[in-house]
């Protein structure tokens, strides 16, 4: 196993949980990444925070999923956690040191130190994060095609496709294009408040180590805002072929936005690249007309990452299909975020594990948070792919509910609905960890 970050060591845990023996490369302290301070095992390179918590949120399914299989990550979290509302904060040094400690005390783990500079040979894990080293890098475009890995992510927001107002934004492509887009149509007036906004809003200040330079391509909204007022709508905004169906005629702009997953229930806004400060971004988003009450899933970000176009490269077990014996996990694997690192960590090891052992690699089932990530994951738009955090729209919708007053369908709120789902996927996800994946499930979706 190369890294031994937040995916590496749960990957490591996981595999010699299972019985078999593992050799896990890390390069720090020999070797450091410009982010990381320590030569502690998972270290929180910025917030201290592992997401919310309970059965409203994503993130907590996904604990809840991973303290029931004994994940390591979750477990010392808990251990080392800080009052933090509803989060699942930590007390940074004292969690590494947790991790560290239980990684380095397992009997089958061996620790080498110092960079690796080829993928091992073999079967492998490879959890090496978002700041893989140069040669690693190399070698991995190498084995998956230069063209699939990335350095730096440009990501556009990602919005849940029930918060788009569709009387407002209409399906149709430029043109003769097929109706692939959803279009969201500016009169003058909403175009110069939300281009006033735009030049308002704040940008998260780059770390020196991080300075990007950005292709014409891939230039963030509201750095194309700066060149002026018209600069948007004669680029991503431009409503050439968009007739509106109520007016007939072009908009005085347009923001488009493109489906992000089979089901069309991940949207993201084409050419809105930004490293704008999550609420000035999310203020922003919402002036957009048929996004008023947008719920945005994963924010725009612009900083410096590694990772493959993971529906390109990736089976649902986190296998590359060039080299099934090899497992991805972690921002390396075209996630996002400590949980989602460990939680693909865990899977990728465990899988490992399974292969050594002669067994199938499995993917866990859809309605768990962790199962609904790696099949986005093998499954999403390879155009333009972005790494993703957990949500609610990689899960199953409930099907729908009866009134039981007038008979007809009725839409759940989310209130109703996700302590259903969180109960629905906890479940799903332990019988499968018990039954299939033999592992032992202790029920413990809340902490002790
Ligand atoms: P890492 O935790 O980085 O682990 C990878 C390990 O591999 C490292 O220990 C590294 O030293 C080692 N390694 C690299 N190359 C080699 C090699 N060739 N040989 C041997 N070892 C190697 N996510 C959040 O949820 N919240 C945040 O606040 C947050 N902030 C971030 C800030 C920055 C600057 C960055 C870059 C990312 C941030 N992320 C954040 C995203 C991501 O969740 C974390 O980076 C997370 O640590 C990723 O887990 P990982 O296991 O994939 O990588």
């Amino acid at each position: 196993m190369v890294g031994a970050g937040l995916a590496g060591s749960e990957a490591a845990l996981a595999a010699a949980g299972a019985g078999v023996r593992v050799r896990l490369h890390e390069m720090r302290p020999v070797k450091m990444t410009p982010a990381h301070r320590s030569g502690n095992f998972a270290e929180l390179v910025c917030s201290n925070s592992l997401g919310g918590e309970g059965e409203m949120q994503s993130k907590g399914l996904l604990q809840a999923e991973l303290r029931s299989v004994g994940g390591a990550v979750v477990g010392a979290a808990d251990a080392s956690r800080l009052p933090a509302g509803n989060a699942l904060a930590v007390e940074r040094d004292e969690f590494s040191e947790r991790v560290t400690r239980g990684v380095r005390e397992h009997p089958l783990i061996e620790i080498v130190e110092g960079e690796v500079e080829a993928v091992p040979e073999g079967i492998a894990v490879i959890a090496s994060g978002p700041l893989t080293s140069d040669a690693l890098a190399a070698d991995l475009a190498r084995l998956t095609g230069s063209e699939r890995l990335s350095f730096y992510d440009a990501a556009a927001p990602v919005i849940d496709a029930e918060s788009i107002n569709l009387e407002v934004a209409w399906r149709a492509g430029r043109y003769d294009q097929s109706a692939d887009y959803l279009n969201c149509p500016f009169t003058k007036d909403e175009y110069l408040a939300f281009f006033g906004a735009l030049e308002q809003a704040r940008s998260h200040t780059p770390h020196d180590w991080e300075q990007l330079e950005f292709f014409e391509g891939c230039m963030p909204i509201e750095e194309i805002a700066r060149r002026g007022v018209d600069t948007p709508r004669f680029g991503p905004m431009s409503p050439k072929g968009l007739d509106d169906p109520r007016t007939g005629r072009w908009p005085y702009a347009v923001a488009q936005l493109r489906q992000e997953d089979r089901e069309g229930r991940l949207w993201s806004l084409v050419g809105f690249q930004t490293g704008l400060k999550w609420g000035d971004q999310k203020a922003v988003v919402n002036l957009i007309p048929g996004l008023e009450n947008a719920e945005i899933v994963r924010y725009g970000v612009m900083h410096r990452n590694t990772y493959l176009n993971a529906p390109s490269v990736l089976d649902s077990t986190l296998a590359l299909r060039a080299d099934p014996r090899k497992f991805v996990a972690g921002v390396l694997a075209g996630t996002e975020g400590y949980l989602e690192s460990a939680g693909t960590g865990w899977l990728a090891g465990t899988n490992a594990a399974r292969l050594a052992r002669g067994l199938a690699p499995l993917t866990p089932p859809a309605e768990s948070m962790l199962g609904g990530l790696v099949r986005y994951l093998a499954s999403a738009n390879p155009k333009g792919f972005q790494p993703m955090n957990v949500n609610w729209a990689l899960v199953p919708e409930l099907p729908a509910d009866v009134n039981p007053k007038t008979g007809k369908p009725r839409k759940l709120g989310k209130r109703e609905k996700r302590p259903v789902m969180f109960r629905r996927g906890l479940d799903a996800f332990m019988a499968w960890a018990g039954e299939e994946a033999g592992v032992p499930v202790t029920p413990r979706a809340v902490p002790e």
